[in-house]
Parts: C-alpha cells; sequence; structure tokens
C-alpha cells in the first residue's frame, strides 16, 4: 500500500488510475503519471496555463510576509553584490533582490515561465529582469561570468531525477560561482512526507490560502504534488522527493566546504520531522 498524501492508504493502482483521470491535458504525462520521472518534463509542466495559475498558487504579499528577509539578510551577511536566480520562476526572488540593490540575473529553463517573471518586473516596481534561457545542467555554457551567489528557491532543485543530472546541476552552480561564492538552495522536507506521511500542517508556506496543494502520491522515487484552484482546474508536478542528508552529501562531494542548513528560516530547528522547508546554504571557502 502506498501512504498517499492526506495519510489515505489507496492501493498505487487506484492512485494511479485518479491520477491518469484527473491529469491536465496540457501537461503531457500521459497514460501512466506516475511512471514519468524524468528531468527534462519539468518545461512541459510549467505550460502556460499553470505558469499563469502559478502566482495565485505562490500568492505574492503572503510570502513576502512568511519570508521577511531572510534570504536577502544571509546575501548581505556574505557580502554578495551579484546573484544569479537559478529557478526565476515568475520572478517572485528575482524581484526582491532587485528590490533589495543585489545585481540579478534570473534564469529559468522553462521559457513560459521566463516571460512571465519579466512580466511581473515591469509590474512590481518598474524592474527590467535581465533573463537567461538555460537549463542548469548546461548553465555554464549560456551565461556570462561568475556571481557571489545563486539561490535555487521554491523546491525546484527537486524536478532533477537522476542522480548524474543532479551532481551536473551543482557542479555547474559551483563553476559559475566566484571563488569565495555561495549557493543558497531549498527544498520541502521530504524525509517527514516519506518516513510519517503527509500532514496537513505541511502545505506549501507559499501557497495561497485558496489553492490546496498535496502529495498526491509518494515513494522512494517520486513525489507527485496536485495543485487545486477554486475555478476547479487543477494541475500536477512530479518531483523527486530528496532526502536531506543526501542533499548536503551532494553539496559536500561537488566541491563545496561548508552547508548550513535552516528548517523554516531557523538555525535552530529541533527536530528534522518538525520543518516544512529546509533551506542549504553551502560555501566555496
Ligand atoms: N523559484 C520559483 C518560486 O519559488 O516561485 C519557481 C519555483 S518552480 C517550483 C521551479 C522552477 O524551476 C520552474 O520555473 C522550472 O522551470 C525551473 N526548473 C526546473 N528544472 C530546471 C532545470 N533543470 N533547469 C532550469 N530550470 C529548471
Amino acid at each position: 500500500m502506498q501512504e498517499s498524501a492526506a495519510g489515505t492508504t489507496d492501493a498505487p493502482d487506484e492512485v494511479a488510475e485518479k491520477s491518469r483521470a484527473d491529469a491536465h491535458p496540457d501537461q503531457a504525462f500521459g497514460s501512466d503519471p506516475l511512471a514519468v520521472r524524468e528531468s527534462d518534463h519539468y518545461a512541459e509542466e510549467y505550460n502556460e496555463g499553470f505558469v499563469d495559475k502559478w502566482d495565485e498558487l505562490i500568492d505574492w504579499k503572503g510570502r513576502y510576509e512568511s519570508e521577511g528577509s531572510f534570504f536577502v539578510d544571509l546575501l548581505r551577511k556574505h557580502g554578495v553584490e551579484s546573484v544569479l536566480d537559478a529557478a526565476t520562476g515568475t520572478g517572485f526572488h528575482s524581484v526582491r533582490m532587485l528590490e533589495a540593490g543585489f545585481d540579478t540575473t534570473s534564469v529559468d529553463g522553462a521559457a513560459e515561465m521566463l516571460a512571465k517573471a519579466f512580466e511581473n518586473g515591469k509590474e512590481y516596481g518598474d524592474y527590467v529582469l535581465k533573463v537567461v534561457h538555460s537549463d542548469w545542467r548546461w548553465l555554464s555554457k549560456d551565461v556570462q561570468g561568475k556571481y557571489d551567489a545563486i539561490v535555487c528557491l521554491g523546491n525546484s532543485f527537486t524536478h532533477l531525477f537522476d542522480e548524474n543530472d543532479r551532481r551536473k546541476a551543482l557542479a555547474e552552480f559551483y563553476a559559475v560561482l566566484k571563488h569565495d561564492g555561495i549557493l543558497i538552495i531549498d527544498q520541502r522536507n521530504y524525509d517527514s512526507i516519506l518516513d510519517d506521511g503527509f500532514s496537513s500542517k505541511h502545505t506549501y508556506y507559499y501557497c495561497g490560502d485558496q489553492v490546496s496543494a498535496e502529495p498526491e502520491y509518494v515513494d522512494d522515487g517520486l513525489a507527485r504534488f496536485r495543485y487545486e484552484f477554486p475555478d476547479g482546474s487543477l494541475y500536477h508536478l512530479n518531483m523527486f522527493p530528496l532526502r536531506k542528508n543526501y542533499l548536503r552529501r551532494l553539496l559536500r562531494e561537488v566541491g563545496f566546504q561548508k552547508v548550513d542548513t535552516y528548517g523554516d528560516f531557523q538555525e535552530a530547528y529541533g527536530n528534522d520531522n518538525a520543518p516544512d522547508f529546509f533551506v542549504h546554504v553551502a560555501t566555496k571557502e
């Protein structure tokens, strides 16, 4: 039996059948959505319809309040001037960093996301985003120069399903950082979901309260999240359930010297099950 997000114990076949029936036709999950475990699939998942919905999902105002100045303070503490937002999405952090005065470059592998981010930059502060369409695995081919910091936020890194892809992406991040650069990368607390099941407490901290976001199916190789919007539309994202210590280990193995991990923005976060999100700060020196 597979423990589904809501703590039910539907058989995998039933979950698969429901997932197939519910899948949005534009997201190209095919006849077996639970078998889609590919690092390249993200661009199809973030299609125009879902991208338009994403800002409803992430609720800029609520997110601004719950994150506060956490990332800006971290960047300032490390003397950062130039930042590469590797997973720009619709631009929330790019705009936040431009507002705080950082020289910001906005990267994403999904063209639809970058188009929306560019629009949002104009709307929220009249910023002209410097956008670069690039996949992390080939980042150094597409971006110029080196950066003081890279941020990869919003549980984005879990779109990579293959360990080689994860190593390649981290090595590319390492390569485009200056010799004393830092990488800030976050992730959902998948350990807690894998080991203890999903509880309704674990909603995305950055979701608006109008949108429900829950894992519909989880096993060691897949966390399939379901996003339901007030107008009845339904989208999915297939992600890899990254364990916290595994990601910390990979960061060390690609060359980062030190990795500090925060739980829900706190340095002292109690036991590992408590936080919804972890933020890793990896330094080259
Ligand atoms: N950081 C934004 C936020 O927090 O709202 C967006 C998060 S969204 C969950 C993940 C983003 O990562 C998407 O915009 C997606 O296109 C991008 N992404 C996923 N895999 C990628 C890859 N291999 N290369 C570049 N971008 C990727």
